[in-house]
């Protein structure tokens, strides 16, 4: 921690990619600004092997980050633009189409790894003067008349003007702050890996839809697939201790072989899922965003855009403020902020929570119905647009 005693205007309590990239705006944006982070983030080099874990960056995120100045070095390292994506059902065999040249595009987004974005963007906190807290852990906070204390690590203690809350989907400063969450176990995990397939990917992102969960493939840049399978607990956890020449002819059955046999695979990682959404996003001197405000089902890719989103409304809410020479910290002034954002993801949260249940169905007439819709959306090309439009983060 360097030595420098102004109060910063805002502290940051996660520096996962939410909060870095909150970190970073903030600071461009003129606001002094300290992230505290529990873990260092392991540095990304191109010679060591793609990150198990990828996001699927909507075309608003790579904007912000493009804003923010990281966005080319990350695209020059190592991103995969994919220019379509299909989604067919399993059951029904009805299929979506979404191509990119329908929508004026060159790509529908691109597929990043975690660790390539976080490394970005913590590379670039210096430059922009974030004043970074790492390894540290913010175990507790107070608000003191115009400031708010935080406690950490080490008896130190940091005082900040405002105090945002970005310490993931098992956020302990949520609680800390009083604010409840609703939402739901899925029961359900999400397992991932890197395979090869027989085919080309064709720079596609490709999900099945089968009544235990989806299965997605998205293109990785040397021709690979990232898999994302959400499975019930207990067959996740029997996926993920079978051998790989199982795993592999596992996966091809669930993608019904679109791509071919799946040759090979690297080691698996899973994830627990839940749909979690705090009952607000603001409290005297704090704000919540990324996880720690909502936590979605992976279907939809759309996670971490939509903790992007949060980054660049909290950034315009409390700049708006501050040029009008009003406190950025007023309560009225976070209000805007959690109003708006907390209405969005809400929104997003219970739409993928229902295509969730909606493809989880299984009963004939229903599978029917849906069979019917989804031909109907993809016949559809306004729907389909306004789909591709909010996916993207335009609406
Ligand atoms: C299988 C899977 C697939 C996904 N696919 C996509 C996708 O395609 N597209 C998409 O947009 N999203 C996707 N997501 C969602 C996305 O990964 C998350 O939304 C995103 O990583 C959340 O980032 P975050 O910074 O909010 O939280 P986190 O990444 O959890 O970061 C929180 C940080 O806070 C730190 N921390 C915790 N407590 C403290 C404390 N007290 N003090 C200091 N630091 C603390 C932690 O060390 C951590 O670094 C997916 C998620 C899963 C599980």
């Amino acid at each position: 921690m360097n030595t420098r005693r102004t109060i910063p205007d805002v502290a940051i309590a996660g520096g996962g990619m939410i909060g870095a990239a909150c970190a970073l705006a903030l600071a461009r944006n003129g606001f002094e600004v300290a992230l505290i982070e529990a873990r260092e983030p392991q540095p990304w080099r191109a010679e060591d092997p793609e990150d198990l874990r990828v996001i699927a960056l909507a075309p608003s995120s790579a904007k912000l980050l493009d804003e923010l100045g990281v966005w080319n070095t990350v695209r020059d390292a190592r991103v995969s633009p994919y220019s379509r994506m299909r989604v067919w059902d399993a059951e029904s065999g009805a299929e979506l189409m979404f191509d990119a040249v329908n929508e004026g595009r060159a790509e529908l987004g691109w597929i990043v790894e975690n660790k390539l974005l976080l490394w970005t963007l913590w590379q670039a906190l210096d430059r922009a003067g974030v004043r970074r807290v790492c390894p540290n852990e913010v175990r507790d906070f107070e608000v003191r008349g115009d400031r708010v204390s935080l406690d950490m690590n080490e008896d130190e203690t940091l005082p900040a003007r405002l105090l945002v809350i970005a310490d993931g989907v098992k956020s302990t400063l949520r609680d800390k702050a009083g604010i409840q969450t609703r939402g739901r176990d899925y029961a359900q995990r999400a397992v991932v890996a890197h395979v090869m397939t027989q085919r080309s990917h064709e720079a596609t992102a490709w999900q099945r839809f089968v009544p235990d969960g989806p299965i997605a493939l998205l293109p990785l840049r040397d021709g690979r697939s990232s898999i994302v399978w959400t499975l019930p607990e207990a067959e996740a956890q029997r996926v993920l201790a079978v051998d790989d020449s199982t795993f592999c002819e596992a996966i091809g059955v669930a993608t019904d072989f679109r791509l071919g046999r799946i040759m090979e695979t690297t080691p698996r990682a899973s994830f627990s899922l839940r749909l979690q959404l705090a009952q607000a996003y603001a409290s005297e001197r704090c704000v919540l965003l990324g996880d720690a405000a909502h936590a979605v089902h992976p279907l939809a890719g759309q996670g971490a855009n939509l903790g992007l989103r949060d980054v660049a409304e909290l950034v315009s809410v409390l700049s708006d403020a501050r040029d009008a020479n009003r406190d950025f910290t007023a309560m009225h002034v976070l209000n805007r902020y959690a109003r708006r954002r907390r209405s969005a993801d809400t929104l997003d949260a219970l739409s993928f929570d229902a295509l969730a249940r909606l493809f989880a169905l299984r009963a004939p007439p229903l599978v029917t119905l849906r069979g019917i819709g989804m031909r109907v959306v993809d016949a559809l090309t306004p729907l389909k647009r306004r789909l591709a439009d909010h996916a993207a983060g335009r609406i």
